[in-house]
């Protein structure tokens, strides 16, 4: 089995001019184009990672070859990522990265809202997909409904990849009053401070299974 370096220099090399790799890495950059492959199943063409879920194309501006990686080699690499053609420091490389990953969630949420709404022909989950689409949150209410109708169709789907919305009084409300097991259908799609408020409330969280 060859060396995670050697893998490196085997995949790279032969697609750049450079002969050092420092110098094969300066002719690559990140060409916006990424690919969210819904199940992690996909290997980094540059490291040859397993399992990735998201691919991110870089290109070489000087053999026009391009590769399909992971976000972690991009920055491990410190290959090029630009914005409005100026050349980010690292950690703006680290936002844009972690933002992109953020639409391509929203993205996978809409569709599985999508493929719901044609589904089950019902008002309810018409709306929630107008308001999540305008929004990019859902309220609890909606939460418990989309989660739970998209578990019922067996439509495959992240329940971690949905935001909700506790900052308004209302939703904190709806939250408060809400059944036990309905606050374990939407508990994925909590974030931790936001499991911490519905365990101040009195709810508990779910059993790890
Ligand atoms: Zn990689």
């Amino acid at each position: 089995m060859s060396t995670y370096p050697q893998r490196v220099r085997d995949n790279i090399l032969p697609l750049s001019v450079g002969s050092t790799l420092p110098e094969a890495f300066e002719e690559w950059s990140f060409t916006e184009r990424t690919e969210d492959h819904e199940q992690p199943i996909e290997t980094c063409q540059l490291c040859e990672q397993e399992a990735l879920r998201y691919h991110f194309e870089i290109r070489n501006s000087l053999t026009n070859k391009i590769l399909w990686v992971g976000s972690q080699c991009i920055l491990k690499f410190g290959l090029s990522v630009f914005e409005s053609g100026r050349r980010l420091s690292e950690s703006d490389t680290k936002k844009k990265l972690e933002r992109l990953m953020q639409q391509m969630r929203l993205e996978s949420c809409m569709r599985a809202l999508e493929k719901l709404a044609i589904a089950e022909k019902n008002k309810i989950l018409s709306n929630a997909l107008l308001y999540y689409r305008k929004n990019k949150y859902l309220s609890p209410k909606f939460a418990f409904v989309v989660l739970w109708r998209l578990r019922s169709n067996k439509i495959d789907h992240s329940p971690s990849f949905f935001k909700i919305n506790l900052k308004r009084d209302k939703y904190q409300n709806d939250l408060r009053g809400m059944s036990l097991g309905h606050v374990h259908t939407i508990w994925p799609a909590l974030s931790s401070s936001q499991r911490d408020m519905a365990i101040r409330m009195g709810h508990s969280a779910p059993n790890a299974a």
